[in-house]
C-alpha cells in the first residue's frame, strides 16, 4: 500500500481518544498495510494508527531483528500491568527527544488480530514497553506526558535536539 506521513507533536490529532474498529474489511486491511509499510520504512519498533492520522484503535509492532515478524493489535485492552521500571523511550511523533520514564515492563493484553480473532498475550520487557507506548497513543497520550512537568517545560524551552530513535 503506502508509506504514510507521520504526525508530529503538537498536532492535535495526536491528542484524540481513538475509536474502536468494528468492521474487519478492506479499509482495515489497507490501514494495517499502511501502518506496516510506514513502520518498515524507518527503524521504529511500533506505530499506531493516530500517528498516521487515522483515529482508530490499531497498532503494529515488530521487535524481531530481521524485521519480519509483524504483530497487529486491534482494539487492545490492557488487562494487567506489573513491575515498574525506568525505561528510555522515544517516538516518531516527538522527533529528537529521548527520555527515561517509569513504565510497567510486564503486561497482559487482550486484542483482536487483523482477521478479527481474539488474542491474549503476556508481554515482557521491551515488548511490553512498546505495546503500552502505542496504547497510550490510542488514548491521545505521548510518552513525554509521563515526564514531570518541569521536564516537559524544559523540552519545550530547549527545542528539539537531533537524532530520533523511535518507538
Ligand atoms: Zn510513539
Amino acid at each position: 500500500m503506502a508509506v504514510r506521513e507521520i504526525l508530529v507533536d503538537p498536532d492535535p490529532r495526536l491528542r484524540q481518544r481513538c475509536a474502536p474498529i468494528e468492521a474487519f474489511d478492506a479499509d482495515l486491511a489497507g490501514l494495517v498495510e499502511d501502518l506496516l509499510d510506514t513502520l518498515y520504512a524507518g527503524t521504529a519498533i511500533g506505530l499506531s494508527a493516530p500517528q498516521i492520522g487515522v483515529p482508530r484503535r490499531v497498532l503494529v509492532m515488530d521487535l524481531s531483528s530481521a524485521r519480519d515478524t509483524p504483530e497487529v493489535f486491534i482494539n487492545p485492552e490492557v488487562l494487567a500491568v506489573d513491575r515498574l521500571a525506568r525505561v528510555e523511550e522515544s517516538c516518531l511523533s516527538v522527533p529528537g527527544v529521548s527520555a527515561t520514564i517509569v513504565r510497567p515492563i510486564r503486561t497482559k493484553v487482550r486484542a483482536l488480530d487483523r482477521h478479527g480473532e481474539l488474542v491474549e498475550a503476556k508481554l515482557e520487557d521491551l515488548r511490553a514497553v512498546c505495546l503500552l507506548h502505542e496504547v497510550d497513543h490510542l488514548e491521545g497520550r505521548l510518552f513525554t506526558d509521563h515526564l514531570p512537568a518541569w521536564r516537559r517545560l524544559l523540552l519545550r524551552w530547549r527545542g528539539r535536539p537531533a537524532a530520533p530513535r523511535a518507538a
